[in-house]
């Protein structure tokens, strides 16, 4: 999608830390961190939110797991918080799909 911020992110044309990248994926450090450790991943391919994942793209919802696992694995991260926001009452800013990964600190339940 052309004006989409993370569209531009994983197409380059707008810089980023990243943490890991694939020909699926893209995971990039948050400007923002709310934790010591906070990075997003997220798919190169525009899907909306979580909401929008369904049969013909959840390969690419598994995938990012298996990366979140792995960089999570070589980062030493024993611990950590996986949290994707859907629409505006969560708290979603970017609408493409994307993954907190958050770790470093310790954290409450239930969240904000
Ligand atoms: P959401 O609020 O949609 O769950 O998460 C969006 C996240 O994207 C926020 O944590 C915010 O800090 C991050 N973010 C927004 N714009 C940029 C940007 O231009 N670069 C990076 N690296 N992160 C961004
Ligand atoms: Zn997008």
């Amino acid at each position: 999608m052309s004006d989409c911020l993370f569209c531009k992110i994983a197409a380059g044309e707008i810089p980023s830390v990243k943490v890991y990248e694939d020909d699926i994926c893209l995971a990039f450090n948050d400007i923002a961190p709310q934790a010591p450790t906070h990075f997003l991943v997220i798919p190169k391919t525009h899907i909306p939110s979580v909401s929008g994942i369904d049969a013909g793209n959840s390969g690419v919802a598994a995938h990012i797991f298996e990366v979140i696992a792995k960089v999570a694995a070589e980062k030493g991260m024993e611990s950590y918080r996986v949290v994707s926001n859907i629409g505006d009452q969560a708290g979603q800013t970017v609408p493409h799909l994307h993954f907190h990964v958050l770790s470093g600190r310790d954290m409450t339940w239930p969240p904000g």
